[in-house]
């Protein structure tokens, strides 16, 4: 299957979505840490992305495009893939239908975490992430075993630089202007839109997550 999880930041998009990929033995998509990746690897792609992330801007669509598209190509045939903050905007949605078609694969599912942005607010000030493997936690609400390590890893979990208050609030009004007009682009594909409760604990909304697919 090839499933999209669309939502703001902060909805709990990564945490789903390693726990969906893992359950179902599918590729985890996530562009942030591929892009974060590359920044810590100092590529030019990671350089250039460099100053919109820092500004919690969107990185423009044709670098984004280029770098799934790499990815997605080098993927076996069949594996299921969960694309968690990708696409972004209505042309990347639309590169995205290109790039499938081309590589004989389906938009299965689109599944959309909602919540309010006060909810957002406060998990985001609680995250910290895992830089090596992609995992999320909490210090509110899904701490590690040991302060500041990864469960799954051992890494040392950072708080992400773009994840303070000023940024926070510009990357949802991003959100609201250009990633949220992409659930009317799929409301009108029949059955492919699902729209669940990002709030609750990260097994219920885990659980609506596998019953909308
Ligand atoms: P995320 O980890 O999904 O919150 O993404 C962190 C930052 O990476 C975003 O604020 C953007 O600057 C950039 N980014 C990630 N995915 C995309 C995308 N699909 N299109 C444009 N920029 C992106």
């Amino acid at each position: 299957m090839n499933v999209i999880l669309l939502g703001p930041p902060g909805v709990g998009k990564g945490t789903q979505g390693v726990l969906l990929a893992e359950g179902k033995s599918w590729k985890h998509m996530a562009t942030g840490d591929i892009l974060r990746a590359n920044r810590r690897e100092g590529t030019s792609l990671g350089q250039e992305a460099q100053r919109y992330m820092d500004a919690g801007e969107l990185v423009p669509d044709e670098l984004i495009v280029a770098m799934v598209k790499d990815t997605l190509a080098g993927l076996p045939e069949g594996q299921g893939v969960v694309f968690d903050g990708f696409p972004r905007t209505v042309p990347q949605a639309e590169a995205l239908d290109a790039v499938l078609e081309e590589l004989n694969r389906a938009l299965d599912r689109v599944v959309v975490l909602e919540a309010d942005d006060d909810v957002l607010v406060k998990r985001i000030a609680g995250r910290r992430s895992c830089p090596d493997c992609g995992s999320v936690f909490n210090v509110f609400m899904n701490s590690p075993a040991q302060e500041g390590i990864c469960d799954k890893c051992g890494a040392a979990l950072v708080h992400r630089p773009d994840d303070n208050p000023e940024t926070v609030k510009n990357r949802l009004n991003v959100y609201a202007e250009q990633t949220e007009p992409l659930i009317r682009f799929y409301e009108g594909r029949e059955g492919v839109l699902a729209k669940i409760p990002g709030e609750g604990s990260v097994e219920e909304i885990q659980d609506g997550i596998r019953a909308a697919l």
